[in-house]
């Protein structure tokens, strides 16, 4: 295998930006999502193919007024993130894994698939062009936003039979999140089996905005969604997956079609495995919790999710019922699972699961 030549096999013409725009960024002051490296990936789906691969430098975009995704939301996202090794290589934490979700989004929102080869020569090629904008101080890196939009200029309510596929990057800088207020949602719902709530589709967040603006008002940070028939049993939290230590068990909600499959979730449940921590992948309702609590049982709520890796729960309101958590220093599964996934994405243990992709 070794002395094979891997070509990428998608041909992406390269327009460099004149003069780069790094000299310009404060690296120790990055705001998330509002710094942008210099080039950006296109490529679009016509005729029934992907064709036109590039990457140009970042800028605005010009589409038809009447685009699918303008008006019927044909939109769907992927995020993640580069970092550097000690040594410089720069790798991104399980990449395939990424491709693979894009796809299944696309499938629900009816869109075009995009090749896994493209997905990942597309963002190697962005790396490779932009790896000086991978920030390598500790805690920080390189998010990566790739996302595709229906671009017919029709108003009819159909599929578009025309896409174009972007990837852009951000650098980040380190993300301490503070542990959030949560309440139980009583109202609204983010998901719903048979809905969309599996894919990273933009109309989710769209539609999230409110009840969390709601629950902003009232002093809390975040929503824990419940299912969207009885409110019984507990979904996710904003936009991760969520985690529960009852007694010496960890639990998460098993995805049931209106959760959405987190890779840093998946991820967790491996290292539980490894570690022969029990865990469970079931439903779970907010009567249990709060009986876990009564009895003292309940020591760990937190948020799984590739921004913040761990979002612990400081805590949880039901109705009038306010359950607060043990303090973050005794918080043993969280503060584990987050030092060993920086741990692998750092180099710093061995990637035995090898969910690092090297560029
Ligand atoms: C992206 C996302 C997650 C977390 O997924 P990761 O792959 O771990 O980043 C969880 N819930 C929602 C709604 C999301 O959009």
């Amino acid at each position: 295998m070794d002395n094979i030549e891997v070509k990428p096999k998608h041909e992406i013409e390269i327009t460099k930006i004149s003069t780069s725009k790094i000299h310009q960024v404060d690296f120790n002051n990055l705001p998330f999502g509002r710094t942008f490296s210099d080039h950006m990936f296109v490529a679009d789906f016509k005729d029934g193919q992907w064709q036109n691969s590039r990457i140009i430098p970042f800028g605005e975009l010009t589409m038809h007024p009447a685009s699918n995704v303008l008006h019927y939301g044909q939109a769907i996202f992927e995020g993640m993130k580069a970092y550097k090794l000690h040594d410089g290589t720069p790798v991104i934490f399980r990449l395939d894994e990424h491709a693979k979700r894009f796809n299944e989004s696309a499938r629900r929102l009816c869109m075009a698939e995009v090749p896994e080869s493209l997905f990942m020569d597309a963002i190697k090629a962005m790396i490779e062009l932009d790896s000086n904008w991978i920030p390598t101080f500790e805690g920080s890196s390189l998010y990566i936003r790739p996302f595709m939009i229906g671009a017919d200029g029709y108003l009819g309510v159909k599929p578009s039979e025309t896409f174009t596929f972007i990837i852009f990057t951000c650098p980040v800088g380190p993300y301490y999140p503070k542990p959030v207020h949560l309440i139980t949602a009583e109202k609204y719902v983010r998901a719903i089996e048979g809905g969309v709530g599996e894919a990273k589709a933009a109309g989710n967040y769209a539609a999230s905005l409110l009840p969390m603006k709601l629950a902003n008002e009232r002093g809390y940070d975040q929503v824990m969604w419940m299912d969207a028939k009885e409110f019984k049993y507990i979904q996710e939290v904003g936009t991760m997956n969520l985690f529960f230590v009852i007694g010496d068990k960890v639990i998460t909600p098993a995805t049931d079609g209106a959760i959405l499959k987190g890779i840093t979730r998946k991820s967790f449940i491996s290292i539980l495995k490894d570690k022969n921590i029990e865990v469970e992948e079931r439903k779970i309702t907010i009567d249990e919790v709060i009986e876990a609590y009564k009895q003292g049982e309940l020591k760990e709520i937190f948020g799984a999710g590739t921004a913040a890796v761990v979002s612990h729960v400081a805590s949880l309101t039901h109705k009038d019922f306010k359950m607060t958590l043990p303090a973050i220093e005794d918080r043993k599964i969280g503060n584990m699972l987050k030092k060993e996934i920086n741990d692998i994405r750092t180099g710093l243990v061995e990637d035995k699961f090898g969910w690092l992709y090297h560029l």
